[in-house]
């Protein structure tokens, strides 16, 4: 079996879907793997790294023709997609939910599609393959990280010969995956932290790491495997009310709220930035071109508003830790290529419980149901 790394496209992309680590393993375990030049760089992985591993360096078209397995972190788009020939296997984060049809048209070639966002996280098998909690570990600690660096105080208290700074108090939106990490982190870092999410279940985690648990009056927010489920209009104008007094306490907020298949809740409406203290620094995970938790944010952009107030529209943090976030992505995509490959053959079978949900198409079929009710 032949394994292709190719090198991501996508601006501001630094992380590589498989390490010079696991390129070690898959080749003690029989398989080829090809690395497009310069594929780790980002990630601090040179060719040579790659080569010491036992992979063999090629250009681009090489890694598309010969390889049986292309791994990718993100889709590498249409270009690329138009060379993938009857037979071959792509793996990554192939964004299928939101461009489903690019995934028809990989069916009618017979292409096998493998995307990340759609493994059935629950299934205790499925949990070495998670992409979504590896990356979304990384993107939590560095949230914490990049709002320390640019709030304009110590995060913890200092006792100076010059005085006694109060610590800084940090408040998690959302305590999922992203969120405990922030939390953990901002927690090490000196603040005081405190968390909310609408799924009660967290408050145990939260109080596990150190933080104070803000309870929601929303109830039952829980929706169906271990997620939040999208609030009602009324639901959604009671919590933004109950939130602004929340976050008019805090200094630093980190937003991370997600609800599968819908747009991120708005958590922070416009009046909280408008009136929030000089200095105060808001961090939105959930930033994108659908809006994100916090009113004003852009994707990809650090705004500063005339209160001298910070919003970061963080889009893709775990790509800003790349060497870590591609090991962590790494180990994923091993596991994966575990559980494809039979005796140095490919074997999709489309009732495992597993490959149902991870796999978009095979056999020139959309096997996933999430994806044919996309495309209906
Ligand atoms: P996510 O990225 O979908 O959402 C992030 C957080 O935002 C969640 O905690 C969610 O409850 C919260 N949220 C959504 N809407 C909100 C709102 N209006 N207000 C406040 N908070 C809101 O979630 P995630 O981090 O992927 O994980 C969610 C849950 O799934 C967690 O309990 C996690 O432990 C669990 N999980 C389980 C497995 C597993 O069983 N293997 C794997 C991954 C995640």
């Amino acid at each position: 079996i032949v394994v292709s790394v190719l090198k991501e496209t996508q601006p501001q992309e630094n992380r590589v879907a498989i390490d010079p680590e696991v390129t070690k393993k898959l080749v003690k375990n029989n398989m080829t793997v090809l690395v497009e030049k310069g594929a780790g760089a980002s990630a601090y992985y040179s060719d040579a790294s790659y080569e010491q591993a036992g992979a063999k360096v090629v250009n681009r078209q090489t890694a598309l023709d010969d390889g049986n397995v292309i791994a990718v972190i993100n889709n590498p788009g249409d270009e690329t997609l138009a060379k993938l020939k009857a037979g071959q296997v792509i793996l990554g984060l192939l964004n299928s939910l939101i461009e489903p049809a690019k995934m028809t048209a990989l069916a009618e070639k017979n292409v096998s599609a493998l995307s990340f966002e759609l493994l059935p996280r629950t299934i205790s098998r499925a949990q070495s393959m998670d992409v979504l909690s590896s990356q979304s570990s990384v993107a939590g600690y560095k949230a914490a990280l990049v709002a320390s660096d640019l709030y304009p105080k110590y995060f913890p208290m200092m006792i100076t010969a010059a005085g006694t700074v109060k610590p800084a108090k940090v408040l998690v939106l959302g305590t999922g995956v992203a969120g405990l990490q922030a939390i953990g982190t901002a927690k090490r870092l000196g603040a005081v932290v405190s968390g909310y999410d609408v799924r009660a279940a967290s408050k145990g985690e939260v109080e596990s790491l150190g933080a104070t648990f803000l309870t929601s009056s929303v109830a039952n927010g829980s929706g169906s495997g271990g997620y939040a489920r999208e609030l009602t209009a009324e639901e959604q104008q009671a919590q933004q009310a109950e939130l602004v007094g929340f976050i008019a306490q805090n200094d630093v907020i980190i937003t991370t709220a997600q609800v599968p298949g819908h747009k991120p809740p708005l958590l922070v409406p416009q009046s909280s930035v408008d009136s929030a203290k000089p200095g105060t620094v808001f961090i939105d995970l959930a930033a994108s071109n659908l809006g994100g938790n916090v009113a004003s944010s852009k994707p990809d952009e650090t705004i500063t508003t005339d209160n001298q107030v910070m919003v970061v529209g963080a889009g893709n943090l775990a790509s800003q830790l790349p060497n870590s976030a591609s090991q962590l992505f790494s180990k994923n995509v091993q596991a994966v290529i575990n559980a494809l490959v039979v005796e140095d053959e490919i074997k999709i079978d489309p009732t495992d419980d597993v490959f149902k949900g991870l796999v978009a198409t095979t056999g020139g079929e959309i096997i996933n149901a999430r994806l044919r009710k996309a495309l209906k």
